[in-house]
């Protein structure tokens, strides 16, 4: 069994998605990368666990739909570009077929299989998601080889893809693929995402069930994507009923209001027992974020720390949001500094 320090796990692959004027950029990863090995985490590349984790979360027609995509759209009279859908299945255009119908047409596909116009599928887009998602694997690989925390170093993000469907910026859930296989190994995962949206792909995932506990805090979703969910009373279904906690906050939530949040959230997964947690985390909650509201600073991210390090638990932080300003990197060395004092 390998000795493991404090590592961060990354991947040169995950550079091949970098899709023009769009703020999820490889640039974001750079700076939190250099920022860990300054604060002294150790540099790891992933391994690859194949296929078979992420199928164990996500259907496998999304993932054949997903690594031929481009190259289909590519195909056709509007190609060669970033495969984006123009138009999307829903409620009535939904209605006439059968519940599993898929349309046969790429474009069809698109507006089936993602939820919006921002996540665009490039050339690397498969190959890049594809390694965050092992990234996110190596994280959880160490935990439970003894590391009392692994930091993901995850892009694309994944909080926002579903079982079958992508969509805000994500397109394999990596805090949804690390939980499953540290169940499939006997652990007991909670999933705490801070994450300025809300986690609603990795909510919908375990929303029927009593193994996994995820609790999100996020911009209202009245007021913010994703819109459609992230509610108070969204709090699991079926055996899952009880086992989901969504604590959506007001735009403009500062330090003392998001730890109060952020300690009852705390208390709820205690209450729940894990004996891992998966951090799904963003940085979007900072003042200044291109697209938060929250008006969090760097300093903030120490007392998130503290408090998540008060679990007493192992933590395999998976990286989620968080766009381009100075205070990105020092809110990673903030929130690290808290987790580890
Ligand atoms: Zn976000």
């Amino acid at each position: 069994m390998a000795e493991w320090g404090r590592p961060v796990f990354h991947g040169p692959r995950q550079r091949d998605h970098a899709p023009a004027n769009h703020p999820e950029t490889p640039q974001r990863a750079d700076l939190l990368l250099r920022a860990a090995l300054d604060f002294g985490l150790e540099s790891h590349l992933s391994a690859d666990r194949g296929l078979s984790p992420l199928a164990a979360v996500h259907s496998p027609d999304l993932l054949a739909f997903l690594p031929s995509a481009y190259d289909r759209f590519a195909l056709l009279k509007e190609g060669p570009r970033p495969a984006v859908p123009d138009s999307f299945a829903v409620r009535h255009l939904a209605a006439y077929g059968t519940p599993d119908f898929i349309p046969p047409h790429i474009w069809g596909q698109l507006g089936h299989y993602c939820s919006d116009n921002l996540t665009p599928i490039l050339p690397g887009t498969w190959v890049a998601a594809y390694e965050a998602a092992q990234v996110a694997l190596s994280a959880a690989a160490a935990v439970v080889e003894g590391a009392p925390l692994a930091y993901g170093l995850c892009r694309p993000p994944g909080h926002h893809a579903y079982r079958d469907l992508y969509g805000g910026y994500c397109y394999l859930n990596n805090a949804a693929i690390a939980a499953e296989w540290l169940v499939a190994r006997g652990r007991r995962p909670a999933i705490l995402d801070i994450d300025y949206h809300h986690g609603n792909g990795t909510q919908a995932i375990f929303y029927d069930r009593a193994d996994v506990f995820f609790c999100s805090l996020h911009a209202d979703p009245a007021e913010e994507y994703p819109y459609f969910c992230g509610f108070a009373h969204e709090t699991g279904r079926a055996a899952g009923e009880g086992f989901t906690l969504n604590r959506p906050l007001p735009l403009d939530t500062d330090e003392l209001a998001y730890l109060r949040a952020l300690e009852r959230g705390l208390a709820a997964i205690a209450a729940f027992a894990p004996d891992v947690l998966v951090l799904s985390l963003g940085f979007d909650t900072l003042a200044g974020d291109p697209h938060g509201g929250m008006a969090l600073e760097a300093s903030a991210f120490a007392a998130m720390g503290r408090l998540i390090a008060g679990l007493g638990r192992p933590v395999a932080v998976i990286q989620e949001g968080g766009y381009l300003l100075p205070a990105l990197a020092p809110a990673l060395t903030a929130i690290l500094g808290g987790m580890t004092a």
